[in-house]
């Protein structure tokens, strides 16, 4: 796998699993988004909803569609999001990572709705091969920044490294009434997120974010905002950052989603 042009590098809020089969802006900027990007070769993505103890890469060739939630419509149920995976992919990865070491699946995990819930907006046609990469939450927020420097190399190689998450997500808090009016925590907490990423100030991203109420109303567990860390570590200093979406789901969701090309 070669390629000329770097990939950009992609976090994206994905929220209710209800986005999947939506028609809002949100779900219309997704849809938008693979124009402005060349064709992937393949992708990397990292899922909120992939949690492990140790690492673990999706390296069967035909991932399952895994229905990761409970009380939401049929319609849903029935979703599936065929893209192929990459064994090829895993491989290369699995190579050039000596640690941590990471550990194949082939059986127990797929794309789950962090991941095909996006991706059906943006690329339909499930042609794209994807593995995903899960998070060892075992660990601390650091580990996860540096997995995205650990990664980053397959920018060169055509691969479009995406995570898929929720700078803030607290569920406890939520309305379900989409475009309930946030809380003000939320709003705070999104807009300094908002406002270290555009000084590039990764540092406190990383190490800072329970440190304020907002933090830790916004990030009541880190499941969530850690996939972010895996793009912060994956972005380049002559990177420029562009955010494709921002706005407040649910009164306690960002949907602030973020480009580095
Ligand atoms: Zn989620």
């Amino acid at each position: 796998m070669s390629s000329k042009n770097k990939m950009p590098v992609l976090f994206i809020g994905h929220g209710s699993p209800m986005n999947a089969i939506a028609n809002n802006n949100y779900t219309r900027e997704l849809s938008d988004l693979k124009n402005s990007i060349e064709t992937p070769k393949a992708i990397l993505m990292i899922s909120a909803h992939w949690l492990t103890k140790g690492t673990f890469l999706t390296a069967m060739s035909s991932p399952k569609t895994i229905h990761d939630f409970q009380g939401f419509p049929k319609e849903l149920f029935d979703i599936q999001y065929k893209a192929p995976g990459s064994p090829e992919l895993a491989e290369i990865l699995i190579n050039n990572i000596s640690s941590p070491q990471i550990e194949k699946d082939m059986d127990e995990w797929g794309l789950d709705h962090g991941t095909w819930s996006v991706l059906r907006h943006m690329y339909p046609e499930a042609n794209i091969p994807v593995i995903q990469l899960s998070m060892d939450m075992t660990r601390p927020a650091e580990y996860h920044f540096e997995m995205g420097q650990k990664i980053k190399f397959l920018r060169q190689q055509g691969v479009l490294i995406m995570a898929s998450g929720n700078i803030v997500h607290n569920l406890r808090q939520l309305n379900w009434d989409e475009n309930a009016l946030p809380f003000d925590w939320s709003v705070e907490f999104d807009l300094w997120v908002k406002e270290k990423a555009l000084q590039g100030d990764f540092n406190s991203l990383v190490k800072e974010f329970t440190e304020t109420k907002s933090g830790q109303l916004s990030v009541p567990t880190p499941d969530h905002y850690y996939p972010l860390l895996y793009i912060l570590g994956a972005v380049d200093e002559k990177d420029q950052l562009s955010f494709l979406f921002e706005g407040i789901q649910n009164a306690s969701i960002s949907m602030r989603s973020f480009k580095w090309s």
